[in-house]
Protein backbone atom coordinates (compact mmCIF):
# COMPACT_ATOMS: atom_id res chain seq x y z
CA UNK A 1 0.00 0.00 0.00
CA UNK A 2 0.92 3.48 -0.57
CA UNK A 3 0.85 5.93 2.39
CA UNK A 4 -2.34 7.26 1.03
CA UNK A 5 -4.08 4.26 1.32
CA UNK A 6 -3.31 3.87 5.16
CA UNK A 7 -4.95 5.57 8.40
CA UNK A 8 -2.29 5.06 11.34
CA UNK A 9 -3.76 5.02 14.71
CA UNK A 10 -0.02 4.67 15.95
CA UNK A 11 -0.29 5.63 19.75
CA UNK A 12 3.59 6.74 18.71
CA UNK A 13 5.83 7.21 17.47
CA UNK A 14 3.68 10.10 15.74
CA UNK A 15 2.15 9.78 12.38
CA UNK A 16 3.40 12.86 10.36
CA UNK A 17 1.89 14.26 7.77
CA UNK A 18 3.30 13.68 3.91
CA UNK A 19 3.41 17.21 3.16
CA UNK A 20 5.71 17.61 6.36
CA UNK A 21 8.18 14.54 5.99
CA UNK A 22 8.76 15.65 2.07
CA UNK A 23 9.73 19.13 3.85
CA UNK A 24 12.12 17.37 5.95
CA UNK A 25 13.60 15.40 3.64
CA UNK A 26 14.83 18.56 1.25
CA UNK A 27 15.71 19.71 4.77
CA UNK A 28 17.93 16.93 4.95
CA UNK A 29 19.52 17.10 1.69
CA UNK A 30 20.00 21.05 1.70
CA UNK A 31 18.58 23.19 4.66
CA UNK A 32 17.18 26.62 3.69
CA UNK A 33 19.72 26.76 1.15
CA UNK A 34 22.57 26.69 3.08
CA UNK A 35 23.87 23.81 0.61
CA UNK A 36 24.05 21.50 3.56
CA UNK A 37 21.87 19.27 4.97
CA UNK A 38 20.26 19.69 8.28
CA UNK A 39 21.97 16.59 10.51
CA UNK A 40 25.17 18.23 8.43
CA UNK A 41 25.42 21.38 10.10
CA UNK A 42 26.94 22.17 13.63
CA UNK A 43 24.37 22.29 16.28
CA UNK A 44 26.03 25.65 17.48
CA UNK A 45 25.22 27.22 14.11
CA UNK A 46 23.93 30.27 13.15
CA UNK A 47 21.19 27.96 11.13
CA UNK A 48 20.47 25.54 13.82
CA UNK A 49 20.43 28.07 16.81
CA UNK A 50 17.69 29.94 14.76
CA UNK A 51 15.57 27.08 14.25
CA UNK A 52 15.99 25.89 18.33
CA UNK A 53 14.56 29.75 18.84
CA UNK A 54 12.01 29.53 16.73
CA UNK A 55 10.60 26.05 17.70
CA UNK A 56 10.64 27.64 21.70
CA UNK A 57 8.71 30.69 20.53
CA UNK A 58 6.13 27.77 18.87
CA UNK A 59 5.84 26.03 22.31
CA UNK A 60 5.88 29.55 24.39
CA UNK A 61 3.51 31.25 22.54
CA UNK A 62 0.84 28.34 22.01
CA UNK A 63 1.15 27.25 25.44
CA UNK A 64 1.06 30.87 26.70
CA UNK A 65 4.66 29.96 28.68
CA UNK A 66 5.26 32.66 30.75
CA UNK A 67 9.40 34.20 31.00
CA UNK A 68 9.86 32.51 34.23
CA UNK A 69 10.28 29.29 32.55
CA UNK A 70 12.98 27.86 30.78
CA UNK A 71 11.92 25.30 27.49
CA UNK A 72 14.90 23.12 27.03
CA UNK A 73 15.67 20.63 24.69
CA UNK A 74 17.04 17.42 25.92
CA UNK A 75 17.46 13.32 25.11
CA UNK A 76 16.71 10.68 27.11
CA UNK A 77 12.72 9.99 26.36
CA UNK A 78 10.03 10.20 29.13
CA UNK A 79 12.10 7.48 30.92
CA UNK A 80 15.17 9.63 31.48
CA UNK A 81 13.05 11.98 32.79
CA UNK A 82 11.99 9.84 35.92
CA UNK A 83 15.44 9.78 36.68
CA UNK A 84 15.88 13.72 36.27
CA UNK A 85 12.86 14.85 37.83
CA UNK A 86 13.73 12.77 41.19
CA UNK A 87 17.89 13.91 41.18
CA UNK A 88 17.03 17.38 40.38
CA UNK A 89 14.21 17.65 43.02
CA UNK A 90 15.49 16.21 45.80
CA UNK A 91 19.11 18.11 45.17
CA UNK A 92 16.52 21.34 45.69
CA UNK A 93 15.07 20.14 48.45
CA UNK A 94 18.06 19.23 49.97
CA UNK A 95 19.32 22.76 49.69
CA UNK A 96 16.18 23.90 50.92
CA UNK A 97 16.25 21.75 54.11
CA UNK A 98 19.92 20.49 54.67
CA UNK A 99 18.76 19.05 58.14
CA UNK A 100 15.79 16.83 56.97
CA UNK A 101 16.91 12.62 56.82
CA UNK A 102 15.90 10.86 53.96
CA UNK A 103 13.37 9.34 55.91
CA UNK A 104 11.81 12.28 56.44
CA UNK A 105 12.21 13.60 52.43
CA UNK A 106 8.92 12.50 50.87
CA UNK A 107 7.96 12.25 46.61
CA UNK A 108 4.09 12.91 46.41
CA UNK A 109 3.09 10.14 43.31
CA UNK A 110 -0.10 10.02 42.27
CA UNK A 111 -0.78 6.85 40.20
CA UNK A 112 -3.51 6.95 37.75
CA UNK A 113 -1.63 4.51 35.17
CA UNK A 114 1.42 2.01 34.11
CA UNK A 115 3.35 5.35 33.08
CA UNK A 116 3.06 7.50 36.76
CA UNK A 117 3.64 3.64 38.26
CA UNK A 118 6.60 3.48 36.48
CA UNK A 119 7.80 6.47 37.50
CA UNK A 120 7.34 6.17 41.23
CA UNK A 121 9.18 2.65 40.57
CA UNK A 122 12.09 4.78 39.63
CA UNK A 123 11.79 6.72 42.63
CA UNK A 124 11.81 4.56 44.65
CA UNK A 125 14.89 2.45 43.03
CA UNK A 126 16.93 5.80 43.34
CA UNK A 127 16.47 6.25 46.79
CA UNK A 128 17.67 9.60 48.76
CA UNK A 129 13.72 10.03 49.92
CA UNK A 130 10.66 7.92 50.76
CA UNK A 131 7.60 7.56 47.90
CA UNK A 132 4.40 8.46 48.86
CA UNK A 133 1.47 7.54 46.67
CA UNK A 134 -1.15 9.91 47.12
CA UNK A 135 -3.77 7.99 45.43
CA UNK A 136 -3.88 4.63 43.54
CA UNK A 137 -6.41 4.67 40.66
CA UNK A 138 -6.81 0.90 40.59
CA UNK A 139 -8.30 1.22 44.28
CA UNK A 140 -11.31 2.74 42.49
CA UNK A 141 -11.47 0.95 39.52
CA UNK A 142 -14.53 -1.30 38.25
CA UNK A 143 -12.74 -4.25 38.52
CA UNK A 144 -9.68 -3.20 41.37
CA UNK A 145 -7.19 -4.40 39.19
CA UNK A 146 -7.07 -2.06 36.12
CA UNK A 147 -6.81 1.84 36.39
CA UNK A 148 -9.54 3.19 34.47
CA UNK A 149 -10.19 6.29 36.64
CA UNK A 150 -9.18 9.19 38.14
CA UNK A 151 -9.71 8.87 41.48
CA UNK A 152 -12.46 11.06 44.06
CA UNK A 153 -10.29 13.73 45.12
CA UNK A 154 -11.14 12.89 48.63
CA UNK A 155 -9.46 9.93 48.15
CA UNK A 156 -5.88 11.73 47.70
CA UNK A 157 -3.21 11.84 50.85
CA UNK A 158 -0.61 14.29 50.15
CA UNK A 159 2.34 14.78 52.55
CA UNK A 160 2.82 17.81 54.41
CA UNK A 161 5.73 18.81 52.71
CA UNK A 162 6.55 16.50 50.01
CA UNK A 163 10.17 17.08 48.03
CA UNK A 164 7.42 17.28 44.81
CA UNK A 165 3.96 16.25 43.84
CA UNK A 166 3.81 14.15 40.65
CA UNK A 167 1.47 13.43 37.92
CA UNK A 168 0.89 11.62 34.49
CA UNK A 169 -1.53 14.15 32.72
CA UNK A 170 -2.37 11.51 30.12
CA UNK A 171 -1.95 7.72 30.71
CA UNK A 172 -0.78 6.29 27.54
CA UNK A 173 -1.36 2.58 28.13
CA UNK A 174 -4.68 2.97 29.86
CA UNK A 175 -6.32 5.61 28.15
CA UNK A 176 -6.65 7.59 31.57
CA UNK A 177 -6.47 11.04 31.40
CA UNK A 178 -7.50 14.41 33.75
CA UNK A 179 -10.11 16.77 32.72
CA UNK A 180 -8.83 20.31 31.68
CA UNK A 181 -12.54 21.32 32.87
CA UNK A 182 -12.28 24.01 35.69
CA UNK A 183 -14.11 22.29 38.80
CA UNK A 184 -14.26 19.06 36.84
CA UNK A 185 -13.86 15.83 39.32
CA UNK A 186 -11.36 14.25 37.42
CA UNK A 187 -9.54 17.66 37.11
CA UNK A 188 -6.21 18.03 38.98
CA UNK A 189 -7.10 19.36 42.29
CA UNK A 190 -4.55 22.29 42.56
CA UNK A 191 -6.84 23.54 45.33
CA UNK A 192 -5.40 20.30 47.60
CA UNK A 193 -1.79 21.30 46.90
CA UNK A 194 0.60 23.26 49.14
CA UNK A 195 1.49 26.12 46.75
CA UNK A 196 5.14 26.39 47.48
CA UNK A 197 5.79 22.62 46.53
CA UNK A 198 6.58 21.78 43.07
CA UNK A 199 4.38 20.10 40.87
CA UNK A 200 5.92 18.06 38.18
CA UNK A 201 3.36 16.97 35.49
CA UNK A 202 4.30 14.24 32.37
CA UNK A 203 2.66 15.36 29.46
CA UNK A 204 4.28 12.90 26.97
CA UNK A 205 1.31 11.17 25.21
CA UNK A 206 -1.00 15.01 24.84
CA UNK A 207 1.61 17.51 24.38
CA UNK A 208 0.52 20.09 22.05
CA UNK A 209 -2.69 18.53 21.60
CA UNK A 210 -4.30 21.21 23.58
CA UNK A 211 -3.51 24.61 26.04
CA UNK A 212 -2.35 23.58 29.63
CA UNK A 213 -4.34 24.42 32.16
CA UNK A 214 -2.91 26.21 35.14
CA UNK A 215 0.37 26.10 33.74
CA UNK A 216 1.48 28.65 36.02
CA UNK A 217 0.89 26.27 39.26
CA UNK A 218 2.96 23.97 37.58
CA UNK A 219 7.25 23.69 38.20
CA UNK A 220 7.85 21.20 35.45
CA UNK A 221 6.13 19.74 32.68
CA UNK A 222 7.80 17.41 30.38
CA UNK A 223 6.90 15.46 27.34
CA UNK A 224 8.61 13.12 24.95
CA UNK A 225 7.95 14.65 20.92
CA UNK A 226 7.31 11.25 19.47
CA UNK A 227 3.50 10.66 20.27
CA UNK A 228 2.71 14.15 19.04
CA UNK A 229 5.34 16.92 17.57
CA UNK A 230 8.05 14.77 15.91
CA UNK A 231 10.00 11.88 15.72
CA UNK A 232 11.52 10.11 18.92
CA UNK A 233 14.81 11.08 20.48
CA UNK A 234 13.70 14.69 21.31
CA UNK A 235 12.57 15.55 25.01
CA UNK A 236 11.16 18.84 25.73
CA UNK A 237 11.41 20.34 29.55
CA UNK A 238 9.21 23.24 30.31
CA UNK A 239 11.28 24.46 33.73
CA UNK A 240 10.17 26.85 36.39
CA UNK A 241 12.97 29.10 37.52
CA UNK A 242 13.78 27.92 41.24
CA UNK A 243 14.63 24.38 39.56
CA UNK A 244 17.57 25.16 38.36
CA UNK A 245 19.39 24.43 41.20
CA UNK A 246 23.47 23.87 41.77
CA UNK A 247 22.97 20.32 41.84
CA UNK A 248 26.61 19.74 42.82
CA UNK A 249 26.37 21.96 46.19
CA UNK A 250 23.43 19.58 47.38
CA UNK A 251 25.97 16.82 46.36
CA UNK A 252 28.25 18.56 49.17
CA UNK A 253 25.42 18.34 51.53
CA UNK A 254 24.62 14.53 51.14
CA UNK A 255 22.26 14.72 48.09
CA UNK A 256 23.01 11.89 45.01
CA UNK A 257 25.96 13.57 42.26
CA UNK A 258 23.16 13.90 38.76
CA UNK A 259 24.76 12.97 35.71
CA UNK A 260 25.86 16.39 34.09
CA UNK A 261 23.23 16.34 31.11
CA UNK A 262 20.40 15.63 33.42
CA UNK A 263 20.87 18.59 35.81
CA UNK A 264 18.24 21.21 34.73
CA UNK A 265 20.38 24.13 35.34
CA UNK A 266 22.70 22.88 33.10
CA UNK A 267 20.07 22.58 30.19
CA UNK A 268 18.98 25.47 30.70
CA UNK A 269 21.83 27.80 31.29
CA UNK A 270 23.32 26.61 28.19
CA UNK A 271 20.42 27.04 26.03
CA UNK A 272 20.14 23.15 25.51
CA UNK A 273 23.19 22.80 24.29
CA UNK A 274 25.84 21.41 26.87
CA UNK A 275 25.78 18.48 24.04
CA UNK A 276 24.48 17.72 21.20
CA UNK A 277 20.82 18.26 21.25
CA UNK A 278 18.45 15.98 18.78
CA UNK A 279 18.68 17.81 15.86
CA UNK A 280 16.92 16.09 13.52
CA UNK A 281 13.53 15.62 15.57
CA UNK A 282 13.59 18.76 16.59
CA UNK A 283 13.84 20.06 12.74
CA UNK A 284 10.54 17.59 12.49
CA UNK A 285 9.01 19.16 15.55
CA UNK A 286 9.38 22.68 14.37
CA UNK A 287 7.74 22.25 11.30
CA UNK A 288 4.61 20.17 12.62
CA UNK A 289 4.42 23.09 15.23
CA UNK A 290 4.61 25.72 12.36
CA UNK A 291 1.93 24.01 10.43
CA UNK A 292 -0.16 23.86 13.31
CA UNK A 293 0.34 27.41 14.47
CA UNK A 294 -0.76 28.57 10.59
CA UNK A 295 -3.89 26.48 10.80
CA UNK A 296 -5.44 27.77 14.19
CA UNK A 297 -3.03 27.07 16.79
CA UNK A 298 -3.74 25.06 19.70
CA UNK A 299 -6.83 26.29 20.28
CA UNK A 300 -8.53 25.55 16.99
CA UNK A 301 -6.61 21.73 17.54
CA UNK A 302 -8.62 21.14 20.89
CA UNK A 303 -11.43 21.74 19.25
CA UNK A 304 -11.17 19.24 16.61
CA UNK A 305 -9.63 16.85 19.34
CA UNK A 306 -12.46 17.40 21.74
CA UNK A 307 -15.22 16.84 18.17
CA UNK A 308 -13.07 13.38 17.54
CA UNK A 309 -13.13 12.39 20.79
CA UNK A 310 -16.86 13.15 21.20
CA UNK A 311 -17.32 11.15 17.99
CA UNK A 312 -15.46 8.22 18.62
CA UNK A 313 -16.78 7.80 22.49
CA UNK A 314 -20.19 8.16 21.59
CA UNK A 315 -19.68 5.35 18.93
CA UNK A 316 -18.29 2.96 21.21
CA UNK A 317 -20.84 3.42 23.63
CA UNK A 318 -23.48 3.04 21.26
CA UNK A 319 -21.47 -0.13 20.40
CA UNK A 320 -21.55 -1.43 23.87
CA UNK A 321 -25.27 -0.71 24.19
CA UNK A 322 -25.38 -3.62 21.78
CA UNK A 323 -22.71 -5.62 23.09
CA UNK A 324 -20.01 -5.37 21.04
CA UNK A 325 -17.44 -3.39 22.80
CA UNK A 326 -16.33 -2.96 26.67
CA UNK A 327 -15.35 0.66 27.48
CA UNK A 328 -12.98 0.45 29.50
CA UNK A 329 -12.78 3.87 31.34
CA UNK A 330 -14.95 5.34 33.49
CA UNK A 331 -16.90 8.51 32.41
CA UNK A 332 -15.20 11.60 33.17
CA UNK A 333 -11.53 10.11 32.71
CA UNK A 334 -11.12 8.83 29.10
CA UNK A 335 -8.77 10.40 27.39
CA UNK A 336 -8.73 12.32 23.93
CA UNK A 337 -5.61 10.60 22.73
CA UNK A 338 -5.99 6.72 23.47
CA UNK A 339 -9.04 5.18 23.93
CA UNK A 340 -9.04 2.11 25.17
CA UNK A 341 -12.21 -0.74 24.57
CA UNK A 342 -12.20 -4.33 24.58
CA UNK A 343 -14.36 -6.31 21.63
CA UNK A 344 -16.89 -8.96 23.35
CA UNK A 345 -16.82 -12.57 22.51
CA UNK A 346 -14.51 -14.99 21.27
CA UNK A 347 -12.22 -14.31 18.08
CA UNK A 348 -14.11 -10.91 17.85
CA UNK A 349 -10.92 -9.15 18.23
CA UNK A 350 -8.93 -11.08 15.81
CA UNK A 351 -11.98 -10.32 13.32
CA UNK A 352 -12.25 -6.62 14.03
CA UNK A 353 -8.48 -5.81 13.72
CA UNK A 354 -8.30 -8.04 10.21
CA UNK A 355 -11.46 -6.07 9.26
CA UNK A 356 -9.85 -2.68 10.10
CA UNK A 357 -6.27 -3.84 8.28
CA UNK A 358 -8.52 -4.74 5.35
CA UNK A 359 -10.15 -0.85 5.59
CA UNK A 360 -6.43 0.29 5.85
CA UNK A 361 -6.92 0.84 9.44
CA UNK A 362 -3.33 0.43 10.93
CA UNK A 363 -1.50 0.02 14.40
CA UNK A 364 -4.88 -0.19 15.97
CA UNK A 365 -3.88 -3.07 18.61
CA UNK A 366 -2.55 -1.40 21.29
CA UNK A 367 -1.47 -2.59 24.50
CA UNK A 368 -3.69 -5.40 26.19
N1 LIG B 1 5.36 8.77 29.86
C1 LIG B 1 4.30 8.50 29.07
C2 LIG B 1 2.97 9.08 29.40
C3 LIG B 1 4.47 7.71 27.93
O1 LIG B 1 3.45 7.45 27.12
C4 LIG B 1 5.74 7.19 27.64
C5 LIG B 1 5.98 6.34 26.46
O2 LIG B 1 5.08 5.86 25.81
C6 LIG B 1 6.80 7.48 28.51
C7 LIG B 1 6.57 8.30 29.61
C8 LIG B 1 8.18 6.95 28.28
O3 LIG B 1 8.71 7.64 27.22
P1 LIG B 1 10.05 7.22 26.46
O4 LIG B 1 9.74 5.99 25.67
O5 LIG B 1 10.34 8.43 25.64
O6 LIG B 1 11.08 6.97 27.51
Amino acid sequence: PERVDIVNFGAGPSALPTSILEEAAKGLLNYRNTGIGLTELSHRSKEFGTLTKHLESLIREQLEVPSNYHIAFTQGGGSGQFSAVVLNLLARHRLLNPNVTDEERVMDYVVTGSWSKKASEEAKRLGGGKVNVVVDGRTYSKTGKAFDNIPPHDKWAFSPKPAFVYYCENETVDGVQFSHEEGSAQAFPFHLTDPSVPIVADYSSSFMSRPIPRLKDHALIYAGAQKNIGPSGLTILIIRDDLLVDTDAAAKLGAAPVPITLVYKTLADSGSLYNTPPMFPMYVSELVLERMKNSGGLQRLEEANRRKATLLYDTLDEAEKKGLVKVKVQPGSKSWMNATFELVGEGAEQKFLEGAEAKGFKQLKGHR
